[in-house]
């Protein structure tokens, strides 16, 4: 592809050819102009690739809150959203285009290779006219019966934990429509949740994280939807936590190893035993198999709160929940005065997944959020 300075040089000469007195050029020299143009049109549009390779590497369409890099092209450009789509295609192709390809030859050839065309035939297709590159790839495209047992034999989801089990890897292969319902639906979710309080949005990538948790999170309740509806057994070694201030010493039971702000969250959500262990390592004392915050007070506080987010500003229902502005850990009390409503988005995600705190000082119904406390090094305490 040629530089930025030579496609501008380039289009100085198709700008000296609108001087040009059409009626006194050759059939020749007229078919000449024709090219031209149409080389330069391809010139511009290969320049606009690169230029959209970058927003998409910087995620501006994300953070303009655009699902597509189509559909932020379209918004953009002020062009139809097939010619978005189209740009989106070359802005991810691995074609490249020889000087003077027009443009559609360039969109014919790089759908030929994303169908998974060998390179001879690529090299082939440049033998053949628009018209029959799209039939080298309608003919690749075709699917056998085989094809499809192969897709529906092909398919896996696997979960692995970090060694450390702090963090899970999930990967696998979905048939072809099964693919598109999974990544629509998550698609769908994700747009759901907004920006964080400092205006910050999360990517897309990570919304859809929050979305498939959500969902999990959905099936996963018991009593009506009223919560959580997983025990989650929870072991504090009192010798380790309490001078680390939680940051080590506390353990799920053959669970994920987990931190300050997960456990925060289990005491804000979650049905919980907690088990204590002296210093030779024998279970001491075990804490009621509860909710640890009772039924009853969860549906009061909630009633309280007008049954919506009471974040400033956000009118979410979705799975609210009490949260004890100060901490369990810090000793906070699980009492009306201490817990206000959040819907998932900000207590799943701003509070006890970025770190995020209530200001206290907030009106009871326009919560506004503080940053993360840093909490002190163990050692000077
Ligand atoms: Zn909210």
């Amino acid at each position: 592809m040629k530089t930025l300075e030579e496609t501008v040089a380039h289009l100085r000469d198709v700008d000296a050819l609108f001087g040009v007195d059409f009626s006194g050029l050759t059939s020749d020299e007229l078919e000449m102009v024709l090219v031209t143009a149409e080389a330069a049109i391809a010139r511009l549009r290969l320049l606009q690739t690169v230029a959209l390779r970058s927003a998409e590497d910087r995620q501006i369409p994300a953070a303009d809150g655009c699902k597509t890099l189509a559909e932020w092209t379209a918004g953009r450009l002020d062009v139809s959203i097939n010619t978005a789509r189209t740009l989106a295609l070359l802005t991810r192709s691995e074609v490249v285009a020889d000087d003077g390809d027009s443009i559609d030859r360039v969109e014919a050839t790089t759908r030929l290779a994303a169908s998974g065309a060998p390179n001879a035939d690529i090299e082939f297709s440049r033998s053949c006219d628009i018209a029959g590159v799209g039939r080298l790839r309608r003919h690749r495209e075709r699917v056998s019966p085989t094809d499809e047992q192969a897709a529906h034999d092909g398919r896996y989801l696997v979960f692995q934990p970090t060694l450390d089990d702090g963090t899970w890897r999930i990967h696998g292969r979905l048939a072809g429509c099964d693919g598109k319902l999974v990544e629509k639906v998550l698609t769908d979710w994700a747009d759901t949740f907004g920006a964080h309080p400092d205006g910050h949005r999360d990517t897309r990538r990570q919304r859809m994280a929050d979305a498939l948790t959500a969902i999990c999170a959905d099936n996963n309740d018991t009593e009506g939807g009223d919560g959580p509806g997983t025990l989650v057994t929870v072991h504090v070694d009192a010798s380790q936590a309490g001078p680390s201030r939680g940051e080590a010493g506390v353990w799920v039971e053959a669970g994920p190893r987990v931190g300050v702000q997960t456990l925060e969250e289990i005491l804000c959500t979650g049905i919980a035993e907690v088990i204590a262990h002296t210093e030779d390592g024998t279970a001491m004392t075990y804490g009621r198999r509860s909710r640890v915050v009772p039924a009853a007070l969860r549906r009061a506080v909630l009633h309280r709160d007008g049954q919506v987010c009471t974040s400033d500003g956000c009118t979410s229902r979705y799975r609210l929940q009490p949260h004890h502005m100060t901490p369990y850990a810090e000793g906070g009390h699980t009492d009306p005065d201490n817990l206000t409503t959040l819907c998932w988005f900000h207590h799943h995600v701003v509070i006890h997944g970025r770190g995020m705190g209530i200001d206290r000082n907030s009106p009871p119904l326009r919560r506004r959020f503080r940053p993360p406390r840093n909490r002190p090094p163990p050692d000077t305490e």
